[in-house]
């Protein structure tokens, strides 16, 4: 079969770390462009300013992937269906829900893939936790997301104002997990979200959920927080009601179970992420996935705000 021809859209940290590498290894993809608002060059394809360009003068492609902030996600895709291509999506897909109910119905409407990516659902740990909770009551989960926003987003001006969804950018990564391996729905019960007097969105959160999936007296609790120096902590603890402790650390990359280590792959999220939207476009299939970013709206909705000290880059 021949290649899949794609253009990737909007060429910052993402797209260069890990979209250009996947797409580079794959042979069911062949890169034929890109789109940089700033001008950016990848070796051996074009780069066009802006993708209405692309679409009218440039080489023909089949998809894109749209690698931009949310904010500027929903036209893009809006666009790419309504020039017939396939469209993967970085997460959080789009600003709110609603745009992302109506991208999916124009894509199906259109006959178009959509393809939204969950980047942090894609480890072999995540699978296993999966089948080890399947079936089972939990008497505790609890999430702990802490990291250093100076380090993994520096100078991101975007990630602090509305829709750039402030600590739940990463946040969202654990919430992904827990709708992929949880037996039953998780809804956010209560949270709160501190955020700097300067800042749109929170620096921290906190969230309680419920659950049909906790026993009698069960907690399930999620801690985001943008403010860890040093160690980074991606780490989520399962305890069930049997007794065993589950523990999913590296950000979804290593499962234990009673401490010993029963899953332990390296990173190949993207690599897994093209082979399955290489699967979706020969079958015509869309994924769009809601389910994470529903909490966030939900924790948004109930959440409290709490003013904490001014953040500056
Ligand atoms: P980034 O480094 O700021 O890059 C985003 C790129 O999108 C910019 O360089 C720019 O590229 C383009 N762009 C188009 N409209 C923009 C706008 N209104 N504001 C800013 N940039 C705009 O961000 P990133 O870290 O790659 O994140 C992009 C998406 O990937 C986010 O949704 C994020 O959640 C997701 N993601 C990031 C990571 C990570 O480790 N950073 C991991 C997984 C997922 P051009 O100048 O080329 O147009």
């Amino acid at each position: 079969m021949a290649p899949i021809r794609i253009a990737v859209i909007g060429v910052g940290k993402i797209a260069r770390d890990e979209h250009l590498p996947s797409i580079a290894r794959d042979d069911r993809f062949a890169l034929a462009a890109v789109v940089s608002g700033s001008g950016a060059e990848v070796p051996g394809v074009p780069t066009f300013r802006d993708a209405a360009e692309l679409y009218a003068a440039g080489p023909a492609i089949d998809a894109v992937a749209i690698c931009t902030p949310p904010s500027a996600r929903t036209g893009l895709v809006r666009q790419a269906i309504d020039a017939g291509v396939d469209v993967l999506m970085e997460k959080p897909p789009t600003p709110t829900v609603g745009e992302l109910r109506d991208l999916a119905d124009h894509a199906r409407a259109k006959g178009r893939v959509l393809f939204t990516t969950w980047h942090s659902q894609y480890n072999a740990a995540v699978d296993a936790l999966k089948a080890r909770l399947a079936g089972q009551t939990l008497s505790r989960l609890a999430i702990t997301w802490k990291e250093d926003v100076r380090r993994w987003h520096p100078g991101q001006a975007w990630i602090w104002e509305a829709a750039g969804f402030g600590v739940f950018d990463p946040g969202i990564n654990a919430l992904s997990i827990l709708t992929r391996v949880l037996p039953e729905p998780a809804f956010v019960h209560s949270a709160r979200l501190l955020t700097p007097a300067n800042r749109a969105m929170p620096i921290a959160a906190e969230i309680a959920f419920a659950s049909r999936a906790l026993a009698e007296g069960g907690e399930m609790t999620a801690a985001f927080d943008w403010r860890q120096t040093g160690e980074q902590t991606w780490e989520i603890a399962a305890d069930l009601a049997d007794g065993t402790a589950l523990r999913l650390t590296g950000g979804g990359t290593t499962l234990t179970v009673d401490g010993s280590v029963v899953e332990d792959a390296p990173r190949h999220e993207y690599d897994r992420i093209y082979a399955r939207f290489a699967e979706l476009v020969a079958s015509r299939a869309s994924h769009v996935d809601p389910a994470p970013f529903e909490l966030v709206a939900d924790a948004f909705l109930v959440g409290r705000r709490e003013d904490v000290e001014p953040f500056e880059d």
